[in-house]
């Protein structure tokens, strides 16, 4: 394995010196900010990433800042990422990490131990800003590497990850490995794509199993995913109320769905919901309905408009309740399907 390793380490960091993109979290190799990238590329594209990453480098500029600010500052600049819990996540871990002097700490070992970090995350941030010689396996990779050594495991079981994890930290080179890691990704996202690799592009195409032998389309091996009909169902009522330009936001509890997040009303039943809001003229009938796929369930939002006189105290379910005008709901953390509703309606 040992001059294959070299040679493939050889090639992808020639490729990505040759394709390097200039994105902001690159422009110095700093923890903070490969962090805050890493943590928002997870599931979503970079081009999407890039608009969120430099506004919460402007508002929060170092790990102290970021700490000292309040949770629905950090919610609020997240809104529209989705998986608030990583926003939750990075904001407990600034606290620890500014209560321990500010520094991310140097080794993937030290790094998983905080809030949020996984191997994946340890790795890109000891890697790419301190230049230790730790590997990384995301989607990207694992699909490189199955192809690349023809694993015929399942890549998301167990014995999968294993297998994908052994191979990464034998192939990572000591020398550049964060620039060799983020070839390695680039590589997987760019060329080796899901359904059309690009193998004549490929720089270890001549080094490939699965080319070699005609199984790219059959590789990786990727369990089967559960149908959207398969999932479990939660429906929801909600209220849109409207005040003038303002629009009735309620504050859902600390932790389960949304945790911390502002959205419109909502219960379990029409009956729960008008309970929830008793001075509220609720309309009779739905003026839409949103769906929304979640991990494992389905959410499903029947949407009524409704009037109220006056806010009211509270809203049973939530913690607290506010009139937001409807130019600046962005600027609170609100649940995706709440932003979507109030475009929608308003
Ligand atoms: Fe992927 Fe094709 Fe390159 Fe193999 S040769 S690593 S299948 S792009």
């Amino acid at each position: 394995m040992k001059p294959l390793a070299g040679e493939i380490a050889n090639r992808v960091l020639e490729y990505f010196d040759a394709t390097r993109r200039d994105l902001p979290w690159r422009t110095n190799r700093q923890a903070y900010p490969i962090w805050i990238s890493e943590i928002m590329l997870q599931q979503t594209r970079i081009e999407t990433v890039i608009p969120f990453f430099t506004r919460w480098m402007e508002k929060f500029p170092t790990i102290e800042r970021l700490a000292a600010s309040p949770t629905d500052d950090v919610l609020a600049a997240w809104s529209g990422l989705g998986y608030y819990s990583r926003a939750r996540n990075i904001h407990r871990c600034a606290q620890e990490v500014a209560e321990a002097g500010g520094s991310l700490p140097r080794s993937a070992a030290e790094l998983i131990k905080l809030p949020g970090i996984g191997r994946y995350t340890a790795g890109a941030i000891a890697s790419q800003a301190y230049d230790q010689r730790e590997a990384v396996v995301d989607g990207n990779v694992a699909r490189v590497l199955a192809r690349l050594f023809v694993v015929e495991l399942d890549i998301k079981s167990a014995a999968g990850q294993k297998e994908l994890w052994r191979l990464a930290e034998e192939l990572v080179p000591s020398k550049s490995p964060g620039d060799y890691n983020q070839g390695l990704m680039e590589l997987g996202q760019r060329v080796c794509k899901p359904r059309t690799p690009d193998c004549k592009r490929c720089p270890v195409a001549d080094l490939c199993g699965a080319f070699a032998s005609d199984r790219t389309a059959e590789l990786p091996n990727l369990p089967k995913r559960k149908k959207s009909s398969d999932k479990v169902v939660i429906e929801r009522f909600a209220a849109l109320i409207l005040s003038g330009k303002n629009v009735l936001l309620a504050k859902r509890p600390a932790a389960g769905l949304y945790a911390g997040l502002w959205e419109i009303p909502a219960a379990d039943s029409r009956e729960g919901l008008e309970a929830a809001l008793p001075s509220a003229d609720i309309q009779k009938s739905i003026a839409m309905t949103r769906e929304q796929e979640l991990s494992h369930r389905r959410l499903k939002i029947a949407v009524y408009l409704g009037e109220l006189a006056r806010k009211p105290r509270i809203v049973a379910g939530y913690t607290s309740v506010k009139w937001q005008p409807v130019a600046s709901v962005a600027d609170l953390g609100v649940s995706s399907a709440t932003a979507a509703i109030i475009e929608a309606l308003t």
